[in-house]
């Protein structure tokens, strides 16, 4: 089935780029979120992010206007019911995104091909695809951020996803000049898997005074050729995202040694969850 129409679940930092980034290859979008301001800050979002593009010269200002006329807002989850496929991109928990495959699965039910995907960051993708009836069209398509920017998307098949579904959503990443990495279900995949850790024993080198966080983000900079360190990293990611992922690689690993930093669970608690809140390990204006 030719994929025209991409519906996107959450319009917050994952699903704007998301949905910037399908409408600027000519799809048609449905972005959905469960209030109006959501949507209006990732229109914003997005015609800003278009606008640096544009200043860039990698499109022009007529593409722009095209790009944004390709996207429609709606708090109305039914008006996803015409798409080809739906990509989640809502908050890192569990039981948000059960709760949003069974009714994705609900109101698709006239359209068993109509694929879901997700962009978890961590969660099992065969644990969201049992919230549905059609576990063979549910796999993880996971972007990164900023999404018009990075060129990776790991796709993740769980235990029931089809070959054809598979190939599909690669073909569709190539289609968005993305390079699809073909990755099995386990907790964090493997981009989080191996990043979260490395982030958080960061956290604890700064908790326990080895370093100041500058101190260690130079240490990756200038020492490993990272071009931003992992605090950085971190606040740029969201602490809370961080947070969330450390728990779902404890559960579902059970090792001690993906233990959250208690600094990290500290200024979560705070507020401060990095870049979008203004304060992380570091200030942002
Ligand atoms: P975010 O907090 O910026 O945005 C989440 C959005 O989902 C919000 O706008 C929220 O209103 C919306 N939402 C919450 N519940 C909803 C519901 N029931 N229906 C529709 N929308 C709902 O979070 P984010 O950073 O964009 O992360 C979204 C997903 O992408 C998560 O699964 C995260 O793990 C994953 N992810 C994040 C990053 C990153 O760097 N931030 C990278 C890759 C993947």
């Amino acid at each position: 089935m030719a994929i025209q129409r991409v519906g996107v679940m959450g319009a917050g930092t994952m699903g704007n780029g998301i949905a910037h980034v399908f409408a600027r290859c000519g799809f048609s979008v449905v972005l959905c979120d469960v209030e109006q301001r959501f949507l209006d800050r990732g229109l914003a979002t997005i015609a800003k992010n278009l606008d640096r593009e544009v200043a860039k010269s990698k499109i022009t200002a007529g593409d722009k206007v095209s790009t944004l006329g390709r996207i429609t807002a709606v708090v109305d989850r039914a008006k996803l019911g015409d798409c080809d496929l739906v990509i989640e991109a809502a908050t890192e928990k569990f039981e948000i995104k059960a709760e949003i495959f069974r009714e994705l699965d609900r109101l698709m039910k006239l359209k068993p091909e109509v694929i879901l995907a997700s962009n978890t960051s961590s969660i099992s993708i065969t644990k969201i695809g049992a919230m549905t009836g059609r576990a063979d069209k549910v796999i993880g398509m996971h972007f990164f951020n900023p999404v018009p920017v990075m060129k990776l998307v790991e796709v993740i098949r769980g235990l029931a996803t089809s070959q054809a579904t598979f190939e599909t959503v690669r073909e569709l990443a190539v289609k968005l000049e993305k390079t699809p990495v073909e990755v099995n279900d386990a907790p964090g995949f493997v981009s989080n898997r191996v990043l979260m850790p490395l982030l958080n024993e960061a956290m604890f080198a700064v908790m326990e005074g080895v370093a100041t966080a500058e101190a260690v983000d130079e240490v990756f900079k200038l020492g490993m050729a990272h071009p931003m360190g992992p605090l950085t990293l971190a606040d740029f990611i969201g602490l809370d995202v961080c947070l969330d992922i450390m728990r779902v690689l404890q559960d579902g690993l059970g090792d001690p040694k993906y233990r959250p930093c208690p600094l990290l669970i500290k200024m979560v608690d705070a507020g401060w969850l990095g870049r979008k809140s203004g304060r992380g390990f570091y200030t942002y204006s």
